[in-house]
């Protein structure tokens, strides 16, 4: 079993991020748009032409995302590096590919986080039995990612969670 990268690197993804979600009115976007629509602040060369000022220009929910490395990897290992400007008609595969990827990337991070706890052994086990289930071996597509036990894995999580809180090490 292989973690994939838990961290995004927007140089090898097609600004996924700025075409798969819509912008709804009580968000913090400073626009609406549909889901599988680019955003009118992305540019052609996939960088956002208001990067420096998005706080001030309304968008500090693009500051707050994080797509936790599934950008890059829906582009490069299950698109090839292809890109829906390169192809239109790839758009809405590249972007569901996005928003099955997310959460599996995100719930990776909660259990490496919960890896490093003094954790029992049973609940060790089941950490890295989740993680084992969310890295489905070989993945090619995003259909290996919807597998009944990949996602079974993604709902048995916030459950998992709970478990941990008598091991977790409070905050300062
Ligand atoms: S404002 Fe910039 S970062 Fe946010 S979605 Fe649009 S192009 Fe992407």
């Amino acid at each position: 079993m292989k973690l994939p990268e838990l961290s995004e690197d927007c140089s090898r993804c097609a600004a996924l991020c700025c075409v798969a979600y819509s912008f709804a009115e009580h968000e913090d976007f400073a626009i609406l748009k549909s889901a599988d629509t680019p955003c009118p602040n992305l540019g052609e060369d996939f960088r956002c032409s208001i990067h420096a000022e998005l706080k001030p220009q309304g968008f500090g929910g693009c500051v707050a995302y994080s797509c936790a490395g599934a950008g890059q990897r829906v582009t490069q290992e299950l698109f090839g590096g292809e890109t829906w400007r390169d192809d239109p008609d790839l758009l809405p595969h590249m972007t569901r590919a996005l928003r099955v990827l997310r959460p599996i990337h995100e719930a990776l991070l909660i259990l490496q986080e919960a890896a490093a706890l003094p954790l029992p052994n049973y609940l060790s086990r089941k950490c890295a039995e989740l993680t084992d289930a969310l890295c489905p071996e070989a993945a090619s597509s995003v259909w290996d990612f919807t597998e009944e036990h990949v996602q079974g894995a993604l709902e048995e999580l916030p459950g998992f969670v709970e478990l941990l809180a008598p091991f977790a090490t409070p905050r300062d």
